[in-house]
């Protein structure tokens, strides 16, 4: 009964309370699991029709000088075989993603400062005069607000910086001492400021996090509010001090994108890799959830398997036009329609 009421505040556009989301995120009741995706798919359509939108990922460089305990690239990983794109090779992605007709770029990669401001700065505005009608989003980790302001007058369009984990408990679980949940704050309240469509996100399910812990996510977003929000499951990798723990639960993680939909109705929000890597179903799943966006890989192929944040992530030898064509089909078959459109946040 109390679930009932719970998830009746969340239709009505109402924030339930703590309790009642600790409620809902736990549920265990498929038909009501059915009924919160039907919402927040409905919810969806309301606002993106039945449009997905798609990114072309870059996975610019596997080089981490962070050492973040559930992933595979982190510093201290010594048997990752690092490489970072040269701009030029970066181009040559964005090519091929422009001549598929994609018209966001991510640029994805570990935190190092081998891609300097100038370097970036440079890149950005030379992707941004050749592909006139293509956003830029970057994904580099945490940088100084003065390294963000350059990139975001360069051109970049969006951010993503995931805050990880609102608890600073938890945080301080899945990180090193030297890193700290308060300086990741700032950088996202400084991207928001820069102007940036900025996303945040977090794993569901890495060790130590209880669900209370996500209650606690969310009532940061909707303080912050993002215009993109990015949620998967945690997945272990093998040569991380994390190595041997369970994976996050599918289901969970498909209950928040729908409470994420519900409560943040414009948000662009992706089925992400690591949903599509612990089940063949994620990708569905997520869409009849509420998300609306698909990041196909760009990287160059030769590359892809050394980006390996987790173990078993989707890194197929397939060319970016055949996994395009894949997503296309996976799209319709779940009764949606690919958007070739920039996307941004309405
Ligand atoms: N260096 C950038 C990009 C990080 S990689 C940054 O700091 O923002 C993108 C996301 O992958 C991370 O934000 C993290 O949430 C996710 N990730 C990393 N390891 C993971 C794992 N083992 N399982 C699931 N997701 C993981």
């Amino acid at each position: 009964m109390d679930l009932h009421k719970a998830l009746k505040s969340l239709f009505e556009n109402r924030m339930p309370s703590d309790e009642d989301l600790l409620r809902i995120i736990d549920m265990d009741d498929p038909q009501l699991e059915l009924e919160l995706a039907a919402k927040a798919d409905q919810i969806r359509q309301a606002n993106y029709g039945k449009k997905v939108y798609l990114r072309g990922l870059i996975e610019v460089s596997n080089v981490c000088q962070n050492d973040c305990y559930y992933c595979g690239i982190r510093a201290s990983n010594s048997n990752v075989s690092r490489y970072s794109l040269k701009p030029e090779q970066i181009m040559e992605c964005c090519e091929v993603g422009y001549n598929l007709g994609l018209r966001t770029f991510v640029l994805q990669g570990g935190e190092n400062f081998l891609y300097s401001d100038e370097i970036l700065v440079k890149l950005i505005m030379e992707i941004k005069a050749k592909y006139q009608d293509a956003a830029i989003t970057l994904s580099l980790g945490q940088r100084s607000r003065e390294s963000y302001a350059k990139l975001k007058r360069a051109g970049a369009d969006r951010y993503l910086l995931r805050e990880e984990c609102a608890s600073k408990e938890l945080y301080s679980k899945l990180h090193p001492s030297s890193m700290s949940f308060d300086d990741r704050l700032i950088c996202i309240r400084d991207l928001k400021e820069l102007g940036f469509q900025t996303g945040m996100g977090f794993m569901v399910c890495p060790p130590y996090q209880t669900t209370k812990d996500l209650v606690e996510d969310i009532k940061l977003m909707l303080e912050i509010k993002p215009e993109m929000i990015g949620i998967g499951p945690f997945v272990p990798h093998h040569e991380t001090p994390f190595g041997k723990e369970k994976a996050g639960s599918v289901d969970k993680t498909v209950r928040l994108i729908s409470i994420l939909r519900l409560l943040f109705p414009k948000a662009l929000i992706p089925a992400t890799t690591s949903l599509v890597t612990l089940s063949k179903a994620g990708r569905y799943k997520g869409l009849k959830a509420g998300a609306n966006v698909i990041m196909p890989n760009l990287s160059p192929v030769q590359l892809r398997s050394k980006y390996e944040l987790y173990d078993g992530k989707v890194s197929t030898g397939i060319e970016a036009a055949e996994i395009i064509d894949n997503i296309i089909r996976e799209v319709e078959e779940a009764g949606y329609v690919v958007s070739l459109e920039r996307g941004d946040a309405l």
